[in-house]
């Protein structure tokens, strides 16, 4: 069984008290991997490494050198491509495409795409006039945070994770990553190819464990952690901004959605299907960009419903690996719970199940795994728990609308504010809509289209700050403004 250790300072370490927990797989309930579990001394040993490190020779390299090395980092990502893949399958159960194609090409751009931007984005100059004519020169330079604390969710492991690396490294800062519990492996696999590549030890630490009383509460709380970046739940933010308000840290947020697909009837009709299907259950759903509320003009509604349901239907159960399969588990057995008891409540609240509704029939050797079926749902109100609550699965309510302006009061019937897709041939239409639906992300005749360079983050409860391009660089530096007398 593969053992898998905190990385701090350029080691891979067991923990000082030799605790650790099991990973077990989604796909088969197999314990695959036994994980270090940091400690409070732990913790501080890494954000210690972190801190000693922004001293060290790193602060020492040039722009430049880190674009190199952050271009090497990426490199080495794509050599140890199946490495990757293989760890990030073994961690989350998901289909081998979805690694290939989305998750670990990603986590490799990631580096890429902010090397860049530390490069190429210039920073602000003013000439201020003066009394005496001479004038003066403002201009802004920026300068790394310090040491930064990475809380990943175990969704979309290593992109997510590298969505914040990258960006912190590029800015000059060192890191102390603490990945979800449920999906360590790509993280620390990260740390041979720091090692490989030269990245000075003690830039880039990860510490494994839980959130409250674990390795999480740790380190939001380590005085010396200089700002927290965070994906995940709503409430764990709450939780960790508690812990930031304490040194008046700064925090980026990331966090849930209950986002509203929107298809009129003048929308091309094959690829609204092919894109809610896929926002829908992607990832079985667990996609914090994915739709759970579908809002559809009422001419096509009936003629939707069958066709998502034909969609939904069609899915491949198996192991990642499997020819054919496209579809994959929830991540854990308490995930399973809680979507499963939603798929109750619906019922309890009077839904019309279109399909699914539990748990699928799956060949013995996976019998242990956490399935579900993708589901649909239409019936319910406005204020029904699956309409109103993130669930976190692959599984959506569809419900009939007439105007624009209802749908846009549908939309935006929500405490969450972070993504919409829009289906519709009618621009002027998406347009007027896009700037009226309070979210981060709309996406039009499309969905998780990314452009890297964008600003990516949410409205209301799904997050504070925006990160990508320029804007995670406002995040990871500190702009210090020059004034020069002339
Ligand atoms: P989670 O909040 O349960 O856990 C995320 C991370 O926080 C884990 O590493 C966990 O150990 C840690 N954590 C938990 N409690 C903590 C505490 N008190 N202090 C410090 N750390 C703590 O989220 P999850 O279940 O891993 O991920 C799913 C959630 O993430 C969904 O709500 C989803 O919408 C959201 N998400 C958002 C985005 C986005 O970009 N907005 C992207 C992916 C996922």
């Amino acid at each position: 069984m593969r053992q898998v250790e905190n990385f701090i300072r350029g080691e891979f370490v067991a923990a000082r008290d030799g605790k650790r927990f099991d990973k077990v797989s989604p796909v088969t309930g197999e314990v695959i991997a036994s994980i270090a579990e940091a400690g409070r001394s732990d913790v501080n040993e890494a954000v210690l490494a972190a801190k000693a490190a922004l001293q060290g020779e790193w602060s020492t390299f040039t722009t430049n050198q880190r674009v190199e090395m952050l271009y090497e980092v990426a490199d080495e990502i794509t050599r140890r491509f199946e490495d990757f893949v293989e760890a990030e399958m073994a961690d989350t159960g998901q289909p081998s495409h979805v690694m290939r194609h989305v998750f670990i090409p990603r986590g490799a751009a990631n580096f890429k795409i902010f090397a860049d931007t530390i490069k190429n984005v210039p920073t602000e100059s003013f000439m201020l006039d003066t009394p005496d004519g001479a004038g003066a020169l403002n201009y802004g330079v920026r300068t790394p945070k310090g040491v930064i604390g990475v809380i990943s969710p175990w969704n979309a492991p290593f992109m997510l994770m590298t969505w914040k690396v990258g960006p912190a490294l590029a800015c000059g800062n060192t890191v102390v990553v603490k990945p979800s519990e449920e999906t360590p492996l790509t993280s620390v696999l990260l740390g041979e190819v720091m090692n490989k590549v030269g990245v000075p030890k003690g830039v880039y630490n990860v510490v494994n464990g839980f959130g409250p009383d674990s390795a999480g509460a740790f380190l939001t709380e380590h005085k010396d952690v200089d700002a927290i970046t965070f994906t995940g739940e709503t409430r764990t933010g709450t939780a960790i901004m508690k812990a930031a308000a304490e040194g008046t840290r700064d925090v980026s947020f990331e966090m849930g959605g209950k986002n509203a697909g929107i298809v009129f009837a003048d929308c091309d009709f094959d690829k609204a299907i092919e894109g809610i299907s896929r926002s829908s259950f992607l990832n079985s759903g667990q996609v914090c960009l994915g739709t759970e509320r579908v809002y559809v003009e009422r001419p096509i509604f009936d003629k939707f419903v069958a066709a998502l349901k034909e969609k939904a239907e069609a899915v491949n159960y198996g192991k990642p690996t499997d020819e054919g399969v496209n579809y994959g588990p929830l991540i854990s057995k308490e995930h399973q719970n809680k979507v499963l008891s939603y798929y109750q409540k619906a019922v309890e609240d009077g839904a019309t199940v279109v399909t699914g509704g539990g748990v699928p029939e799956v060949p013995e050797a996976l019998k242990d795994g956490n399935w579900i079926q993708p589901t649909i749902w239409t019936g319910l109100s406005d204020d029904a728990a699956v309409v109103r609550e993130e669930i976190f699965g692959p599984c959506c309510h569809i419900r009939p609308f007439d105007t624009e302006e209802e749908v846009i009061g549908l939309a935006n019937n929500t405490d969450y504010g972070l993504a919409t897709t829009i289906w519709t041939k009618d621009l002027p239409r998406a347009h007027r809509m896009a700037a009226k639906i309070d979210v981060g992300i709309c996406w039009v005749n499309s969905w998780f289209l990314r452009d890297l360079r964008t600003a990516f983050g949410g409205t209301k409860q799904s997050g504070i700050g925006r990160e990508g391009g320029v804007h995670s660089l406002e995040f990871y530096t500190e702009l210090r403004n020059v004034c020069v007398k002339l």
